[in-house]
């Protein structure tokens, strides 16, 4: 019993660490957002919601800078101030706009938003568990290799998130009859601010997949669902 206690330990700090990301998280969100109040942007998102039968989509501004959009467990979308600001600039189009907050949906509906979270402190869990199992056998490398692991079976999981959400966003795009054409052209624009800027890249297409296996993704499907049409 008194080997496993270590991590037993490890396995309750990460659960405990859990609980107050989603507090804080939440607080944060509570604190630094406002309901999104722009006429032309709810009048794509009410197209969403019809397709989807329901009554509205809540989205929000995140008073940030960094151009991202996210989803949080409990169902609200939240666009960056930055990304916003993209929008109002006439940079970005209320279509694209549209399309993030498909994508962002996608997450909430297939459950990423809330397994996220999870994964998160599941991988601390692991991380931990790892590095003393190894840190033990190989003293300095083994924390490097349990950080090296622990990062690649995250960066594995989120992936497939991605080109699920990418996917549902396509379908619902397509319902709505806006299309896939704004969430191809939105890739485009982002990974052009990223070479404009040299190492400015905006956070959403950092954690996401490369824009063109994205966008060669939604072609492929474009040409099954064009088929069976
Ligand atoms: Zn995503």
């Amino acid at each position: 019993m008194l080997r496993f206690t270590p991590i037993l330990l490890a396995v309750i700090y990460a659960l405990v660490m859990y609980r107050v990301s989603v507090w804080r998280t939440h607080r944060e969100l509570d604190a630094k957002s406002t309901e999104l109040a722009d006429v032309r942007l709810k009048r794509l998102t009410d197209r969403l919601a019809a397709a989807l039968g329901v009554a509205r989509i809540p989205v929000y501004i995140y008073e940030i800078d960094p151009v991202n959009g996210l989803a949080a467990p409990d169902g609200r979308i939240f666009i960056t101030r930055g990304f916003y600001r993209k929008y109002r600039n006439g940079e970005v189009t209320g279509e694209e706009m549209a399309s993030v907050i498909a994508h962002e949906l996608g997450h909430v509906a297939l459950g990423h938003a809330r397994r996220r979270m999870l994964d998160f402190s599941g991988q601390n869990a692991l991380r931990t568990a790892l590095v003393m199992v190894l840190g033990r056998i190989i003293p300095v490398a083994g924390v490097w290799i349990a950080n090296a692991l622990t990062g690649l079976l995250a960066a594995r999981l989120s992936r497939g998130d991605e080109y699920e959400a990418d996917e549902y966003a396509a379908a619902l795009l397509t319902k709505a009859g806006i299309g896939m054409g704004p969430q191809k052209s939105l890739f485009t624009k982002l990974e052009q601010l990223t070479q404009s800027r040299a190492g400015v890249s905006p956070a959403w297409l950092m954690s996401h997949p490369k824009t063109a296996e994205r966008i060669a993704a939604l072609d492929r499907l474009e040409a099954r669902w064009g088929a069976s049409r």
